[in-house]
């Protein structure tokens, strides 16, 4: 890639628990896109869900990531001191008729694309009433970085999303979109199981009129069964393991395995190499790989 001092990366874990292994490996590759170009990279915490939140959650993740030696750039941005900006939009998408008030209950719904039942009702603002944006275009496609063209049909998976939600709270779509954009980040590097989100998130930006950032979905790292890791088991052993190993870890599964009279250097000596060694081709695209040793 051709140095830009223009380019922006993130990193956004929601406080929801410690780091995983997943977290590191997006952490980690979003850093190195960033400063392999001499860019920046900026973390923010998505804390729009209150209730799946875990006290001391947000400590637990800045602490990792200073252990790991991931300094972040300019200060932390938290997504729910954005809510204002959040609602604001919200409320132009239901005066422009682009969102429109639902009172369907998700048991109702269950796991269908939502079928429009309150599209067109005009239905009034009360604390049962979710917003929906009205999907206008019915197939987006999404060129991936790593993954290539991804295409999904908006009628037949989500149906008109929801962007506030019924707990008075933005969505997670609508939220990231409007934070990206403010932060002015100019890729997003996150792990392939939001490949499925971005469809939603590329037609708001359509729809607000907000440029698209460039995306790469990261290989899943799964468990020796084929399984996704479990969050639990290894946000510990992270906790556990030297910075080093972890580290080591994540850049072999990220396909740079770092060079074996490296591998008990400091975090910063092996950030200081995998900065010059990173070639986003060497990332494996396939969700496979089980945890390496470093
Ligand atoms: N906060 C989301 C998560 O932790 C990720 C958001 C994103 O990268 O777009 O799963």
């Amino acid at each position: 890639m051709v140095p830009s001092l223009h380019y922006v990366g993130r990193f956004a874990p929601s406080p929801t628990g410690a780091l995983h292994f997943g977290s590191v490996i997006a952490a980690l590759a979003s850093y190195l896109c960033a400063k392999s170009v001499d860019g920046e990279w900026l973390l923010r915490i998505d804390d729009i869900d209150p209730p799946r939140e875990q006290p001391g959650a947000v400590d637990a993740i800045l602490r990792t990531l200073e252990k790991l030696g991931l300094v972040w750039d300019r200060e932390v941005l938290y997504q729910s001191r954005r809510r204002n900006e959040h609602q604001a939009v919200c409320a132009e998408l239901l005066a422009r008729r682009y969102a429109y008030r639902c009172g369907c209950s998700r048991k109702v719904i269950g796991d269908r694309p939502y079928p429009g039942t309150c599209r067109g009702l005009n239905l009034a603002s009360a604390p049962t009433h979710a917003v929906r944006v009205q999907i206008s275009q019915e197939s987006v496609t999404v060129v991936d970085q790593l993954q290539g063209s991804f295409t999904q049909d908006l009628s037949a998976t989500s149906g008109d999303f929801v962007i506030w939600r019924v707990e008075d709270l933005p969505s997670y779509h609508l939220a990231t979109v409007l934070d990206d954009e403010f932060m002015g980040v100019t890729e997003i590097v996150r792990g392939a199981d939001l490949l499925e989100s971005t469809p939603r998130q590329y037609f708001l930006q359509m729809l607000l009129g907000l440029a698209h950032p460039t995306y790469l979905h990261l290989p899943i790292a799964l468990d020796p069964a084929g399984q996704k890791l479990s969050k639990q088991a290894v946000a510990e052993a992270i906790e556990e393991l030297p910075a080093s190993d972890v580290l080591g870890r994540a850049l072999a599964f990220l396909g740079h395995p770092i060079p074996p009279g490296l591998s008990k250097e400091p975090v910063t000596e092996l950030l200081a190499w995998a900065r010059i060694a990173w070639q986003r081709a060497k990332i494996p695209a396939i969700h496979a790989a089980p945890i390496s040793g470093g």
